[in-house]
């Protein structure tokens, strides 16, 4: 149950609605604007010389705008895109198609490019570098090496885990982005577009609550949008004020601070079952009956961000701050963590 719940966050909307809501173009984003303005002299730049787009690494948690990111360059360059997903690519010749199909200056996009295993990620070297491939055809003592041109391509990675790219292949990126979390003015606004979008009247207040309780991430503002949406025609005339609002993210278990049950009972589990810590993320995980990677990836980033929890040598200790959100008296050694934004 605890899994399907933390599954169901990244996936909310359907792939239609998703599409409607994503920004097509870089102008249409909202946020991220140092990114967005090397990006786009990289591209100005590109288009000017009439040369491949050198290749681009963006990292950062889940749901901040990697994919719309990677899909609009393409738009920008005119050209097309290949989608990968980094689980998927398991051995190099799952990777060669991708490869000998890309047109001149079009963008192969992987997904989670982490997950590629070593063999897969060396087979990828020389195609970004020199855009050729070596391919062996047959195998012992009648194997044979060709060598085989590409038309030159750009490689986006997107990744929630940076650190764990090996250095020979972010060495290969030219330009390498983090993500950070939106601001409430920047998700307001996001709030704002989106209920133009989907043809929705909504207060200012409301459009402020739902940029607060979305955890910095745009694709939580689309989501809790949608059900307050949905919420205010069911229970009201559809337009969304703050009281309903309010009562529909209450409602989801969302809080005033935008944590959900799962995002709760990491910050109890910490605090009730190991004493506020320090604790290992395995441990946690197994007594959530998660897979710790989805507590690192999609979990504690934002508990992080919002001081909620530290990272020590030791392992993860709640602050103050968590203790207080949950109701809890602290114990006089918890931490005192950063300030709340
Ligand atoms: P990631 O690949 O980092 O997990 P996505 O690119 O899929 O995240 O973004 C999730 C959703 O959030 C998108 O469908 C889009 O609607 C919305 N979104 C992301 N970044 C922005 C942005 N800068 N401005 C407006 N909407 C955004």
């Amino acid at each position: 149950m605890a899994r399907e719940t933390i599954v169901r966050k990244a996936s909310d909307l359907t792939e239609e609605e998703d599409r409607a809501l994503r920004p097509q173009r870089i102008r249409d984003m909202v946020g991220q604007g140092d990114v967005t303005a090397r990006l786009d002299i990289a591209l100005d730049a590109a288009r000017k010389r009439s040369e491949t787009l050198g290749h681009i690494l963006f990292d950062g948690p889940p749901g901040l705008g990697k994919t719309t990111l990677a899909m609009a360059i393409p738009r920008e360059l005119g050209t097309s895109i290949q989608i990968a997903s980094g689980a998927a690519l398991q051995a190099p010749k799952d990777l060669i198609p991708y490869l000998t199909n890309a047109e001149s200056n079009s963008v192969i996009f992987i997904d989670e490019i982490h997950r590629l295993p070593k063999i897969v990620e060396e087979f990828l070297y020389p195609a970004m570098e020199d855009f050729r491939i070596d391919l062996t055809l047959g195998d012992g003592v009648n194997a044979r090496t060709i060598n085989m041109t590409l038309r030159p391509f750009t490689l986006i990675g997107a990744t929630t885990r940076a650190g764990m790219i090996s250095a020979p292949l972010r060495d290969r990126f030219v330009m390498r982005e983090h993500l950070e979390f939106y601001t409430l003015d920047e998700l307001a606004e996001i709030v704002r577009r989106n209920a133009a979008k989907l043809n929705t009247a909504i207060d200012e207040a409301a459009c402020r609550e739902i940029a607060h309780r979305s955890r910095g991430t745009p694709r939580l503002a689309n989501n809790r949008l949608r059900w307050v949406r949905d919420y205010a025609t069911s229970k009201a005339d559809g337009r969304v004020t703050i009281q309903l609002a309010d009562a529909a993210l209450e409602m989801q278990g969302i809080d005033p601070l935008g944590l959900d049950g799962q995002d709760r009972k990491y910050l109890e589990t910490i605090i009730r079952t190991f004493a506020g810590g320090p604790v290992g993320v395995e441990a946690v995980a197994h007594t959530l009956n998660l897979p710790p990677d989805t507590l690192v990836d999609e979990v504690e980033p934002f508990l992080l961000r919002a001081g909620l929890v530290i990272r020590t040598p030791r392992g993860r200790r709640a602050t103050v701050a968590a203790y207080e959100h949950l109701g809890a008296a602290p114990p006089p050694e918890a931490a005192g963590g950063a300030t709340l934004f």
